[in-house]
């Protein structure tokens, strides 16, 4: 494109019309919107304080900054509005079934285990595959690939029913906050003997903004002092009323460890579903859903376990999802067996595709390899631009002056890197909850699955971050790399340990807050005048001790007369002290302050910094 030159120093106007940008646009992105030539925007932005160059991708702030100078009105399309745009230009609609009501056919239940931990969902989530392992013929050693699908008999009929199991929230609102509905209903496990505990309401409130039915296992009924009712008493205050009480929620009581009631929890889910949901999908569309878990395997290269929503997924499928694509060349199911096909509500481990995809990400399949290929770039072109326009430092001659003047912001920036999507979600929102007050601010500024590369390193030197290794390790040049930039690379294989250290390095970048500790009390029994020194209080410690050089105030008749007061000197009979105790005379002599009387009680403290909670 041509752009016309705009000479004079003139800038383009927009008279209001809008620009749309995604996010992470650069000047040259904004200036073949507008038809400008991109130098002049550069100008721009010099005139506003910014240098920015015409290439490098800039904030939505920037670019809000750039539109009002110009009067454009700016919209900045989201990642989810700008994926579903890029899938239109193929002629992909993610999410809704191909076909009319005709094509729809009934599919399982996904579901999620949630609650307070040590409620038992691990172990629910154990028992409820064992009851089920028996039954199954091939036997086989079941693998975790993060979901796995069972069957239950409810009146006379097998129904299937898919659990993700990776117990907790973390990974349910990871998946929601990209916009991905893995789940239909979660089973909320309350321990019988503890009953409602913050994490049980949290995962509530998580299901209930999701729109997700619950159904509630009452765990752990084998246990001396367990409570099933009372549990259902404290859950309506929480708007669950239980079913046999009028209301529309099953409590099953169940207990995972001696696996009492497991089927009956099972077919409390299959009615849940039928009375409240209407489960359906197309089997026959080319399959779509979202990555649930995927990891870098040494001999399989990525794979990632899948669930799929809508379609069939078969071996030979040219597939997409999030920045990875690849040719379907085997898909697994979780007792580890090979299968040619996967339908609705089936979790299936799939090899073959080219990177890791994140948990969370849809997937789609594609005619063609090169369609696959090409949105599989456009996404991870859009993902390095989006991590690049969140990790600029904004290079702001007012900022940078005010910044350097005040010193008053602090940002530690990170860089994620671990060995399955699963486990880097779960750190990055386990981090993202640190709440360490509001002066310092935690930035992720990219995260992915793999081993920790000289991009990695590159992105970190470029933006003082920290690399985190989570169970992986650095790749070819990239430890040379690191240490020739300076880039600090930490290791971890614990969760907590990484949590642990990154909360200590906050705090220890917070600026240190003081607290006042009292010293102790003396009361001045005797003024002497000196004309070499000034006035110089013969005083009685009568509480704890005075300390040369510490803090003091004056106080006469209980109010404070003086503030900002030091012990200058202090004197045992002719001799310096460095402390008088309590019941001990002395000599005082206040910094800068003659006003002293007989009765005045002089109060010594220390600021000691305060060790933060
Ligand atoms: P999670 O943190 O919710 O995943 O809880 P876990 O599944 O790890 O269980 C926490 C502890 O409670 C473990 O020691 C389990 O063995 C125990 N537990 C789980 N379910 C039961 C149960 O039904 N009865 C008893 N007695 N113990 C249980």
């Amino acid at each position: 494109m041509q752009a016309p030159s705009i000479g004079g120093g003139m800038l383009p106007r927009g008279n209001g019309q809008t620009v749309r940008l995604s996010r992470g646009a650069s000047l040259t992105d904004f200036a073949e919107k507008i038809n400008a030539n991109p130098a002049s925007l550069v100008q721009v932005m010099f005139n506003l304080g910014e240098m920015v160059t015409a290439t490098q991708s800039v904030s939505d702030e920037t670019l809000k900054l750039l539109a009002d100078e110009m009067n454009y009105v700016l919209e900045i399309v989201s990642p989810e509005e700008e994926d579903r745009e890029l899938l239109e230009s193929f002629d992909i609609e993610f999410g809704e079934d191909e076909g009319g009501e005709d094509a729809l056919v009934a599919r399982p239940p996904v579901v999620t285990v949630m609650g307070h931990v040590d409620h038992g969902k691990t172990r629910l989530l154990d028992a409820i595959r064992k009851t089920n392992v028996a039954a199954d013929e091939a036997g086989g050693i079941t693998q975790h690939i993060g979901a796995y699908q069972v069957t239950t008999a409810v009146n006379g009929e097998d129904r299937a029913i898919t659990f993700i199991d990776t117990p907790g929230h973390e990974a349910f609102t990871a998946m929601r906050a990209r916009g991905a509905k893995s789940t239909d209903i979660a089973i909320l496990v309350v321990a019988a003997n503890d009953g409602v505990m913050p994490q049980t309401v949290e995962a509530l409130n998580h299901a209930k903004a999701a729109d997700v039915p619950i159904v509630v296992a009452v765990n752990k009924i084998d246990v001396d002092g367990a409570d099933p009712m009372k549990v259902r008493g404290q859950l309506t205050e929480y708007g669950l009323l239980a079913e046999e009480f009028g209301g529309d929620t099953m409590f099953v009581d169940i207990s995972a460890k001696e696996g009492i009631n497991i089927d009956g929890l099972l077919e409390a889910v299959i009615l849940t579903a039928d009375a409240a949901l209407d489960l359906r999908a197309n089997p026959d569309q080319d399959a779509q859903g979202i990555a649930i878990e995927a990891h870098l395997d040494r001999g399989r290269g990525a794979v990632a376990t899948v669930l799929v929503q809508r379609g069939t997924l078969r071996v030979g499928d040219t597939m997409v999802a999030g920045d990875a694509y690849g040719r379907v060349r085997a898909m697994l199911d979780d007792n580890g067996n090979n299968v040619e096909e996967a339908g609705p509500s089936a979790p299936v481990l799939v090899l073959g595709l080219t990177s890791v995809p994140g948990a969370g990400d849809n997937f789609i399949v594609v005619d063609e390899d090169r369609t696959a290929r090409q949105i599989a770039e456009k996404r991870a072109a859009r993902e390095r631009n989006a991590a690049f326009a969140k990790n600029r430092r904004r290079i702001s001659l007012e900022d940078l002056d005010m910044v350097l003047k005040e010193g008053q912001v602090q940002q530690l920036n990170l860089i994620l890197k671990g060995d399955a999507s699963g486990s880097v979600e779960a750190l990055e929102s386990s981090l993202l909850q640190l709440d360490v007050g509001d002066e310092v601010d935690l930035r992720i500024l990219h995260r992915g699955v793999g081993a920790v590369t000289e991009h990695d390193i590159n992105l970190a030197a470029g933006s003082d971050a920290i690399v985190i290794g989570f169970n992986v390790r650095a790749e070819g040049r990239a430890t040379s790399l690191a240490e020739r930039e300076g880039v600090d690379v930490r290791y971890y294989s614990v969760i907590y340990q990484v949590i642990e250290e990154i909360e200590a390095a906050l705090k220890g970048m917070l600026k240190p807050e003081y607290e006042e500790v009292q010293l102790g009390t003396a009361e001045i029994r005797e003024v002497f005048r000196s004309s070499k020194f000034g006035n110089i209080a013969g005083c009685l410690v009568r509480t704890g001790l005075v300390r040369r050089n510490a803090k003091a105030r004056l106080v006469r008749d209980g109010s404070v007369v003086a503030e900002n007061l030091s012990i200058d000197t202090l004197r045992r009979f002719k001799d310096d002290a460095t402390e008088v105790r309590e019941g001990f005379e002395c000599g005082i002599k206040l910094s800068n302050y003659n006003d002293i009387k007989v009765d005045d009680v002089i109060e010594t403290f220390e600021m000691r910094e305060k060790p933060r909670v």
